[in-house]
């Protein structure tokens, strides 16, 4: 896959609205948390977009009928804590049936090196489809940590990274480390800044979903 196949940014005109109201410092909580979910929900419509499809035979109610349905391999949600949680139930809705493991990398804020400090998978995780849920691609350094963590636990095949703002730095360090990944965003934006943040950017993610500024 070449890198431009690699990192899907969902152009679409009311995820576009929505992000802005994520990055206007004036959102409240309660209502950055909501949308940081409905962009969770539309970005895993959009990542689930290749789920293989099975015949199975029905009766509607007016007749018999060849339906689809979801074949193969099960998913997996790997939210990323503390911010990831916040992607947990937009990701839901559309796979109820998901299994979800928890990764805690936290950044140091002085190295900006993220460092493990939880972790609980599915038993099953090497057979699921893994889709990673962290808001924000930064450094890549968390991202990438997580991404190893988990092919180191087998998971095989295409990892998706669903964010909703990244920064080129972490697009570019994600895709150098594994060679099997594609990124899902809403904006890649210009860079970091010195404190390692996305500029422009929404600020810190995970303090204002949970209310910590
Ligand atoms: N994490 C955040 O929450 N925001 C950033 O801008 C960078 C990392």
């Amino acid at each position: 896959m070449e890198p431009n196949d690699r990192v899907v940014v969902l152009d679409h005109p009311i995820v576009q609205h929505k992000l802005s109201i994520l990055r206007d410092k004036h959102t409240p909580s309660s209502e950055f948390r909501e949308i940081v979910s409905e962009l969770a929900l539309f970005e895993t419509y959009e990542a689930t977009r290749d789920l293989p499809l099975t015949n199975v035979f029905i009766h509607t109610p007016v007749a018999p009928f060849d339906a689809k349905q979801i074949a193969g391999r099960k998913v997996a949600f790997v939210p990323i804590l503390r911010a990831g949680l916040g992607m947990v139930d937009g990701a839901l809705a559309v796979v109820p049936t998901a299994r979800v493991g928890h990764l805690g990398m936290a950044r140091n804020e002085e190295t900006h090196q993220p460092e493990s400090y939880y972790d609980k998978l599915p038993r099953d995780i090497a057979s699921r489809r893994v889709y990673v849920l962290d808001p924000m691609l930064a450094t890549g350094g968390s991202g990438a940590a997580a991404v190893k963590y988990l092919r180191d636990a087998g998971v095989a095949g295409t990892i998706r990274f669903l964010c909703i703002v990244a920064a080129p730095e972490g697009i570019e360090r994600l895709l150098a480390e594994d060679d099997d990944l594609v990124i899902y965003a809403c904006a890649v934006d210009e860079g970091l800044n010195d404190d390692a943040y996305i500029v422009p950017g929404l600020g810190d993610a995970g303090d204002r979903i949970f209310g910590t500024e």
